[in-house]
């Protein structure tokens, strides 16, 4: 036995490093470890040292030993793969893709209970109106009194108040604390035609525990969610575990409540949003397979399932899958290299695919399922233009008199409506009308947004914030400010003034940032608490609101500005989707889409429907380009806090390019946000042709190269936003 060990060292720019390993400590691949690093002990994972060539050869004298074995499984080989082959493709360090498995070191160490709370069951003497809400929306979640009033809606003295009448008990909850199993026969659906069809054939995929990617294309409303249950149904029969990845944790809410219809409790959840604790609980869980279905965002993709039988990815197009910081990766694609390594299916769920996973399917490198109609009643809803220079709003106004009255017909029906507008804020740019002078970020090159709920100018890209002014900073000049162009709070008002009896609710990720807020949004949609909702994309997906009947597109036009690749595909699959919120019950569903060029294709394949032809247009488009994914793109970015630096660098970089056969270098010419966070940014953009392994040529390149510190070079293979 080797008393040497190759360790990937966490939070280390480093490379695997080698470690002695001391009498009486046993560790094998996988094995998580604490490691000295100068006078620090760092976080590492045990490597296989021919896969990983270490940075510094250390003869076995100088080497240093180990300092501890952490308490939990070691991390399996399918899982290491997949760590490596995300380095690899994404050219990051495996350290940082280690980092994630180990979700950073908080799920590792720290506190071991947390002290949360749950409904007893006891009936309160005194039984208000808002303490039936609160134990009723509360059902059997557990969480700290903050958390439970939250999803409730109520304050936190409500929440008190049940608890010292028993209502409410305290419990201590320890990281080993094992959570409910999934029931498969709890409330299974009857499933007809196509989809009983489907399902039966991703069963089988799940019960021949191999590799094998599907594409579940069906209609808004079509049923997928209830045809990939049956999926998750058949590897909880097989003790196996399943992860189902969704874009948003604003999702997860209405997630988990249709799995606790179908498995009788809540699958372990993995976001942003866990307190520590929760977040060390699901970890191990995960770690140990006690976690039979993990529900989560992409973080949730690098964690240490133990013996994972079925990965889904629910609203497979969604672009939010992209990770844009730390290690750039696409989950969608990572996910499946996961299925790979672990030998088991994954299902891209979508009514909108993406190009490149249609693509897939034309290779037969993916198999497709369609479930073509709504299921039931439901019909697709009607879809209709509004032309903005034919049939415009009234001065000042943004919705047009055709989309007012469908509003006003709608609430006389007592049905609720659905106002679309991707602009958080109320209004996009503020400018001073007696100097011209225009609130720009300090730190980014973008327009500060005015927020009028929170009182606030904020940039949307860094963060920064300041209170909105009276008097402009410029010329002094008071009440002189004024808003251009609308965001989702300027058209609540606009409704608000037109009809001031309606319940109007703004959903943006500023008002539900969080599962909890989710929960209170979809309870008070249910309720029908709310007539008329103004959102972003956030209420684009996955809701399911059956007296939804309205959907009103305020600017179609949006999303094609800017010129990016695909802004196309982007605009046709984000009105696709919130049409598919009308009309998913009984009721029929009517959607209008605000446009100024209802002739362009998109427009005309959204009002058809015919959602074919769009793509094959779409398709050959970039296959003429030699655009993905005909063709791949790798954008180089190089910033510096000092713009010189930056440009010097970038120079460098694009002076260095190799003369490769089918590929080409672009640039460097200023990013498309050309100052971030107080950064100076600029880049290239590398296009090759598929077959080419372009990131071996990025590696040689770039590794040949020294640049100052105060520059950072980082490349985004696939990039998305150009
Ligand atoms: P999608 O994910 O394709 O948009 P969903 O899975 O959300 O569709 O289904 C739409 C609605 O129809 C949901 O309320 C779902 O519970 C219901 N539904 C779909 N199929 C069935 C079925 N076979 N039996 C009962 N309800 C179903
Ligand atoms: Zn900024």
């Amino acid at each position: 036995m080797s008393s040497r060990a190759r360790v990937l060292v966490l939070n280390s720019a480093l490379g695997p490093l080698d470690y002695r390993v001391p009498a009486g400590m046993t560790v094998e691949p996988g094995s998580v470890v604490i490691a000295p690093l100068g006078p620090r002990q760092l976080l590492g994972v045990v490597w296989e040292p021919e896969r990983l060539p270490s940075d510094a050869e250390v003869g076995d004298n100088r080497l240093r030993p180990l300092l501890g074995v952490v308490d939990v499984p070691p991390l399996a080989a399918p899982l290491r793969r997949l760590v490596e082959w995300t380095a690899d493709y994404y050219l990051a360090p495996p350290a940082a893709v280690v980092r994630m498995a180990l979700a950073s070191t908080s799920a590792l160490e720290g506190k071991r209970t947390a002290t949360e709370y749950r409904v007893t069951g006891e009936v309160p003497p005194r039984l208000t109106p808002q303490r039936e809400q609160a134990l009723a929306r509360i059902g059997d979640r557990q969480g700290l009194i903050r958390e439970l009033a939250d999803i409730a809606d109520v304050s936190d003295a409500v929440i008190r108040g049940l608890v010292k009448v028993g209502a409410i008990e305290a419990v201590e909850v320890a990281i080993d604390s094992p959570y409910p199993h999934p029931d498969p026969g709890f409330g299974p659906p009857t499933l007809a035609g196509a989809q009983a069809e489907a399902a039966a054939t991703l069963v089988e995929g799940v019960a021949a525990q191999a590799f094998r990617p599907t594409l579940l294309d069906g209609v808004t409303g079509s049923g997928k969610t209830e045809v990939y249950f049956e999926a998750v149904a058949e590897a909880i029969r097989q003790g196996r575990q399943t992860l189902v990845l969704l874009p948003e944790i604003a999702l997860t809410e209405p997630f988990l409540k249709r799995f606790h219809d179908r498995f009788g409790c809540e699958p372990v959840a993995w976001h942003s949003g866990l307190r520590s604790t929760q977040r060390r609980r699901a970890w191990r869980a995960i770690a140990t397979g006690e976690a039979l279905v993990t529900v989560g965002a992409r973080s949730a993709l690098f964690l240490p399932y133990r013996n994972l039988g079925l990965i889904v990815v629910d609203e497979a197009h969604e672009t939010s899958f992209k990770q844009e910081e730390g290690v750039h990766y696409h989950a969608r694609d990572v996910a499946v290299m996961r299925g790979k390594f672990e030998g088991c299916p994954v299902i891209l769920a979508s009514a909108t695919p993406a190009i490149e996973t249609r693509q897939q399917v034309a290779l037969g490198r993916y198999a497709e399922l369609k479930l073509p109609g709504r299921y039931g009643a439901a019909e697709m809803p009607t879809i209709e233009p509004i032309d903005l220079i034919q049939q415009p709003p009234e001065r000042g106004r943004w919705l047009a008199p055709k989309l007012v009255t469908a509003l006003q017909e709608t609430l006389a029906k007592g049905e609720q409506s659905l106002l679309f507008l991707n602009r958080r804020g109320y209004a996009p740019l503020t400018l001073c009308r007696t100097c011209g002078h225009r609130f720009q970020c300090p730190n980014c090159t973008a327009w500060m947004v005015e927020h009028r709920l929170t009182r606030r100018l904020a940039c949307h890209h860094c963060g920064h914030v300041l209170p909105t002014p009276r008097a402009c900073p410029e010329c002094k000049e008071e009440d002189s400010l004024v808003a251009c162009g609308p965001g989702v709070e300027r058209i609540a008002d606009e409704v608000a003034a037109l009809f001031p009896e309606a319940k109007t609710a703004v959903v943006t990720s500023d008002t539900i940032w969080s599962p909890a807020k989710a929960a209170e949004f979809v309870g008070r949609m249910e309720a029908g608490d709310i007539d008329i909702v103004v959102g972003t994309q956030l209420v684009t997906k996955g809701y399911h609101f059956p007296n939804l009947t309205l959907v009103g597109v305020v600017d179609a036009d949006l999303g094609l500005e800017g010129g990016d690749l695909r802004a196309a595909e982007r605009t046709f699959q984000q009105i696709r989707q919130v049409s598919g919120r009308a009309g998913r019950g009984a009721k029929p569903g009517h959607v209008f889409i605000q446009t100024h060029s209802p002739k362009a294709q998109v427009m005309q394949a959204l009002i058809t429907g015919d959602a074919e032809a769009f793509y094959d247009a779409e398709t050959e488009a970039r296959r003429d380009a030699g655009a993905p994914p005909f063709g791949r793109y790798a954008a180089i970015v190089v910033s510096s806090e000092e713009q010189a630096c930056a440009n010097e660098v970038a120079r460098l970089v694009a002076r260095a390019a190799p003369q490769v056969e089918g590929m080409a270098v672009y640039g460097p010419a200023p990013a498309p946000l050309a100052m971030l966070r107080g950064r100076h940014r600029f880049r290239l953009l590398v296009h090759a042709r598929r077959a080419l392994d372009v990131q071996d040529v990025i590696r040689d390149w770039l590794g040949a190269l020294d640049w100052p510190a105060k520059a950072r070079v980082t490349v985004d293979v696939d990039p998305y936003n150009f």
